[in-house]
Order: C-alpha cells, then sequence, then structure tokens
C-alpha cells in the first residue's frame, strides 16, 4: 500500500513539474515577444535627498503590461528571464530605455538628475561596460548621470572577474550602487575593494524601524559602515515618518519609498521634477 501512495505522489508530482515548466515556457515566450511588441515599460521612483526632500534621482523598474493580464510585476518574470538568459535582452532594452528617457528629459529643459538601471549578475559580463559606453555616447548622455545598481548575488561568483568589470564602469564615469544591501553574501573584506558609490539599504531592514531593535542596528551599521568607507547611504521602503526620523538622525543620506512617491509613470516623474506636482508635503 506504501509503494502506491509513493507512486501516487510521485506521479502527482511530476505532473505538477509539467504544470511548472509549461507556465514557464508560456511565460518565457511571452516575455520574448513582449520585448518586440512594446509591452514593456518604465515606471521611475524618485530618489530623495533626506535632508531637504528633493529629487536627486530615479531609479528604472519595468512593468509588462499584458495583453490579457494587466500590469505584471517584475517579480513575476525578473526571475525567469535571469534563470532562461532572456535578462540580457532585457536589460539591454531597459538600459537603452532608461537613456533615451534621460536624454528625452534633458532635451526638454528638466534639471538633470540621476537615472538607476537595476542589472542582474547574467548581465554583468566583460561585454556590459562597452555596451554601456557604446548606448551613452549614442544617446549623447553624460556617464555621471547614469547609475547601475546591482545586488550581492552578483558579486558572489568570481569577485576578481566582477572587481575588474566594475573597475571598467566607474572608469566610465558611472556610478555603482550595491543594492539590497545586507540579504546577501558579500563579505565586509570585499567591501572595501568594490569601487561603489552608494549602498542600499534593503527595505527588508527599513521595514522593521523602529520597532525591532535588531533592524535599527543593522540599518545604524549599515550608515556607519557605508560612512566611512566614503560612500553614500540610501534607505529604500521608506514608508513612515518614523523611519524617516531615525534615517535622519543615523545620518543615511537618501531615502526612496512609498512615503514620498511609489514608482511613476514618466509623465508623472517629469511632473514631480518640474515641482507641478508635488509627491510630499515638504
Ligand atoms: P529593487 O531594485 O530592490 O526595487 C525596489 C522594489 O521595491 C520595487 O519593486 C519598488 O517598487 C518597491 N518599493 C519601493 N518603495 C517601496 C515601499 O515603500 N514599500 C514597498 N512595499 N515596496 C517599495 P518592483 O518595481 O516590483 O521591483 C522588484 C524587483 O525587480 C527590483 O527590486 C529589482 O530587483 C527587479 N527589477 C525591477 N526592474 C528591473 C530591471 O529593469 N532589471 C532587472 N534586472 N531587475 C529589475
Ligand atoms: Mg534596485
Ligand atoms: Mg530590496
Ligand atoms: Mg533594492
Amino acid at each position: 500500500a506504501k509503494q502506491g501512495t509513493e507512486a501516487d505522489g510521485i506521479a502527482f508530482y511530476s505532473q505538477d513539474m509539467n504544470q511548472g515548466m509549461h507556465e514557464r515556457m508560456r511565460i518565457e515566450s511571452g516575455l520574448r515577444q513582449a520585448l518586440g511588441n512594446g509591452e514593456l515599460l518604465l515606471h521611475y521612483q524618485p530618489k530623495f535627498c533626506i535632508d531637504d526632500g528633493s529629487i536627486i534621482g530615479a531609479e528604472a523598474l519595468v512593468r509588462w503590461q499584458h495583453p490579457e493580464r494587466g500590469m505584471v510585476p517584475p517579480a513575476e518574470f525578473i526571475p525567469l528571464a535571469e534563470a532562461t538568459g532572456l535578462v540580457v535582452q532585457l536589460g539591454e532594452w531597459v538600459l537603452e530605455q532608461a537613456c533615451a528617457q534621460a536624454q528625452a528629459w534633458k532635451r526638454a529643459g528638466l534639471r538633470p538628475i540621476r537615472l538607476a538601471v537595476n542589472v542582474s549578475a547574467r548581465e554583468f559580463t566583460q561585454a556590459l561596460p562597452a555596451r554601456v559606453q557604446e548606448t551613452l555616447r549614442r544617446h549623447g548622455l553624460e556617464p555621471q548621470w547614469l547609475e547601475l545598481e546591482i545586488t550581492e548575488s552578483t558579486l558572489m561568483h568570481n569577485i576578481d572577474r566582477v572587481i575588474g568589470i566594475m573597475d571598467r564602469i566607474t572608469a566610465l564615469g558611472v556610478k555603482l550602487s550595491l543594492d539590497d544591501f545586507g540579504t546577501g553574501y558579500s563579505s565586509l573584506s570585499y567591501l572595501k575593494r568594490f569601487p561603489i558609490d552608494t549602498l542600499k539599504i534593503d527595505r527588508s531592514f527599513t521595514m522593521g524601524i523602529p520597532q525591532d531593535t535588531n533592524d535599527c542596528a543593522i540599518a545604524s551599521t549599515i550608515i556607519s559602515i557605508a560612512q566611512q568607507l566614503n560612500h553614500r547611504v540610501i534607505a529604500e521602503g521608506v514608508e513612515t515618518e518614523d523611519q524617516l526620523a531615525f534615517l535622519k538622525g543615523a545620518g543615511c543620506n537618501e531615502v526612496q519609498g512609498y512615503l514620498y512617491s511609489k514608482p511613476l509613470p514618466a509623465h508623472e516623474f517629469e511632473l514631480a521634477l518640474r515641482g507641478k506636482w508635488r509627491v510630499r508635503a515638504a
């Protein structure tokens, strides 16, 4: 009887797997089409100076406007794009689109802000620096207005190779930031070797401020490490006044989160940047 149960279990499991695989293939081919169909778009989440609340930058976040499913969040397709390698093409599209948008805002006479693009581990190859350089040149954008956000998973592979790529990117004048900092496994001994501009405190720590003393301690420590290594530091996922007050007191430079603004469609971000639409009362 036991064997029968197991066999049933296995049959059930493999049917599940089959469904999972079909679902993945469906999303993958859909995403491949979306890349060519113009179903992808970018939203822009402002980054604010913690001292005066002014917008000092924005993070481009990809969205998939699916004809039937509506707005699909990146959590539902980025991991798959990473697993299949499609994220390389997706990343090319995102960089291209972000640079075109930055150039359009510049031509429209808006004050320049730094635009950040998320880069997956699989995109972080020897080919990336030249691609970034070529894209900037083609759009006539100065490199200091571009930032690449990388996560610690990018740094886990061949560390010397990764640092070499980082050095070539920063040599262009493009800034690098470490996203979701504190959630991965990068060691402090490597941190000092990374040519990064900014540490981004992960939302999971911001969330616990001020009630969770461990999260407060971790956030303060990240801020202090950043200061001592001469990096800037930004907290993501800031949703409350209490979090803002704590981070300000701890010496954090920048904030990003729903308290100030959600990611915005390009035209709304433009209004916010023009000061015509206050994202938050000062
Ligand atoms: P991330 O880079 O850490 O981006 C922060 C995420 O937190 C965004 O989710 C943002 O909308 C959300 N967020 C910001 N402020 C708050 C807040 O106050 N509260 C809450 N609850 N959430 C907040 P989103 O846009 O769904 O993106 C999720 C992740 O998908 C990103 O995490 C990033 O890892 C990835 N991603 C997004 N766009 C791209 C892209 O163009 N390329 C790559 N490779 N990854 C991307
Ligand atoms: Mg990011
Ligand atoms: Mg995060
Ligand atoms: Mg993040």
